[in-house]
């Protein structure tokens, strides 16, 4: 069967679900492929013993590291993509992380384009994602051409006396960007129910701004928009002269099927994306679609990140407990030269997730130990930056499958953040020595951050010798082909991706409709 369509997009994510979003009002035929389901709303979304412990939304795609061990990637195949189980913290990158960045292991590259260039698809973004953040407290953060479209999210009690405490400290605390769907003035009339089941979690009521619901779920009806579930892309095609792509081979139901389009964006996620293009080498492209440069699969990057309990005589009953987060950190400071990273909140622990998380501290402890632990914990997210390094890199072997090759970069600015933490703690009555790592699994070889942030696969450059898109995002090598996730990213910055791969999708969008409409 072959079918033909002015643009066809593979994957539904962040990337992928907001271009279709951006292209669906230009009337052109759009197809959306997504190789995931729609993920089913059921009281497990909001368990944390089948999310966290049994893993139930978890693809069971294997993967292999360095050594060809396999392992199971914590990558996620629905309507939305990784947005699903997001945290839906939407930060835009600061002005600095688009220039070049000195760092302890080398150099954060600086982007063809700068922060000014991104500025009104930030906000864009933020409009569509209903992000809710408070502009002019967070010192490092960019000029902005609007306020954010939704007043910041309230701190609850104890966040509220922790922010004050470090305001007090000489700390610049800030209300983080949540794209929530709470309307905090009409709780009765508020699509969020403000639960604590958001960081990693679907959310059951549908009130988080993920990419199924914001982007996909309107397009639904379209007459112009076709979505396929199920449908797994395998394969790109091309013309003899390898500049354009000429068929999206698709497996679905067992059976397989070609479909043709005037323009093909690929957004499967960073990895999946660079398996695709590797996938698809022809007698042109012989080492992958678009890679002439060598440059398809390398630069994997996914940030250096730690999450740490930090425990006090005094309960935390915060239920939604993303609110806050400090950058004082996040640029190089008198007292250390490098950027040391961003310190925000994660959901907060329970007994259950724990055992998850933990499984080294649950076989020391009894169950009262991780419940009264979890009832008394406040609970941080550090990230740092993660260096663009060549040899960090995904391949395919024979049959296709994905490998992933990676050593960490700037641990000596993690540990920095990690110690600028307890010593910040000091101000809020949690004690250095009451602070923990929560998270054992990050010591693994591919640890679970390494596919939730995964980035930079196909990087966007002006020079094709070392980049593999160009500034639009299309392939330097093909006419028609674009890569719309994460992969294009040059360097990772330490705040989360999401809302910088939907500002692209929508800069991009623009860019194509433009392209499509002569
Ligand atoms: C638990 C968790 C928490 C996170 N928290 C945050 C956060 O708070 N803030 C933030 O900014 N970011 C967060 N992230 C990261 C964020 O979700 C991703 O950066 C973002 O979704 C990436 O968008 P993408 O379009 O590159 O990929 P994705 O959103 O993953 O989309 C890729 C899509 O492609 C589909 N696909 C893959 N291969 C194929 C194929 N061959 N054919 C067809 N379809 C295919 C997948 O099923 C998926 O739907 C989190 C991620 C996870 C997993
Ligand atoms: S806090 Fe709101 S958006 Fe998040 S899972 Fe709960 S109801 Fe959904």
């Amino acid at each position: 069967m072959t079918e033909h369509y002015d643009v066809i997009i593979v994957g539904s994510g962040a990337g992928g679900g907001t271009l279709a979003h951006a292209l669906a009002s230009s009337g052109k035929r759009v197809l959306l492929l997504e190789r995931g389901d729609f993920l089913p709303r059921e009281m497990d979304n909001w368990d944390p013993k089948s999310v966290f412990v049994d893993g139930k939304y978890i693809s069971k795609d294997t993967w292999y590291d360095r050594d060809g061990k396999a392992f199971q990637p914590q990558v996620h195949y629905f309507v939305g993509g990784a947005t699903k189980l997001y945290g839906a913290a939407l930060y835009r990158l600061r002005p600095a992380d688009f220039g070049e960045l000195k760092h302890a292991d080398g150099i954060s590259p600086a982007w063809p384009l700068t922060y000014a260039d991104f500025e009104p698809w930030y906000s864009a973004a933020e409009r569509l994602y209903q992000v809710h953040g408070n502009a002019g407290e967070d010192p490092t953060e960019g000029p902005r051409s609007e306020p954010y479209p939704w007043p910041a999210v309230s701190h609850e009690p104890r966040l509220q006396q922790i922010s004050d405490q470090l305001a007090t400290g000489g700390y610049h605390p800030f209300h983080a960007p949540c794209g929530i769907m709470l309307n905090e003035a009409h709780r009765a009339a508020s699509t969020c129910i403000r639960c604590t089941w958001c960081d990693g979690y679907p959310c059951l009521v549908h009130a988080k701004a993920d990419a199924e619901i914001i982007a996909v779920r309107p397009l639904l009806e379209a007459p112009n928009v076709t979505l396929l579930t199920g449908a797994e892309v395998t394969k790109l095609e091309t013309d003899d002269s390898g500049r354009a792509v000429t068929g999206v081979v698709v497996s679905r139901d067992g059976g397989r099927e070609v479909y043709t389009g005037d323009i093909i964006a690929i957004s499967a996620g960073a990895a999946n994306s660079a398996k695709l293009l590797l996938n698809s080498a022809t007698d042109a492209h012989p080492n992958g679609l678009a890679n002439g440069s060598d440059q398809v699969g390398r630069n994997y990057m996914f940030h250096n990140c730690k999450a740490v309990a930090a425990l006090s005589k005094e309960k935390n009953d915060t239920v939604y407990q993303k609110t806050l987060g400090i950058n004082d950190f996040y640029l190089p400071t008198k007292d250390y030269e490098y950027p040391a990273g961003n310190i925000q909140m994660v959901g907060k622990s329970n007994a259950e997730a724990m055992r998850g998380e933990q499984p080294q501290l649950t076989w020391f402890a009894p169950e009262w130990g991780l419940t009264d632990t979890a009832k008394h914990s406040v609970d941080f997210w550090l990230t740092t930056e993660d260096l663009p390094v060549p040899e960090n890199r995904v391949t395919t072997d024979k049959d296709g499958n994905v490998h992933l090759t990676y050593s960490p970069t700037n641990a000596e600015e993690a540990g920095r953040l990690y110690e600028e933490l307890k010593k910040i703690l000091n101000h809020t009555g949690m004690a250095a020595h009451h602070v923990f790592r929560k998270n054992f699994y990050m010591d693994m070889a591919i640890p679970i951050a390494g596919c939730a942030h995964q980035a930079g696969t196909c990087r966007f450059g002006t020079d094709p010798a070392t980049s593999v898109l160009d500034t639009n995002c299309k392939a330097h090598e093909l006419d028609n082909l674009y890569v719309i996730d994460t992969s294009f990213f040059p360097s990772i910055g330490a705040v989360n991706p999401a809302l910088t791969a939907i500002a692209n999708a929508l800069r991009v969008g623009e860019h194509i409709r433009q392209r499509i409409a002569s």
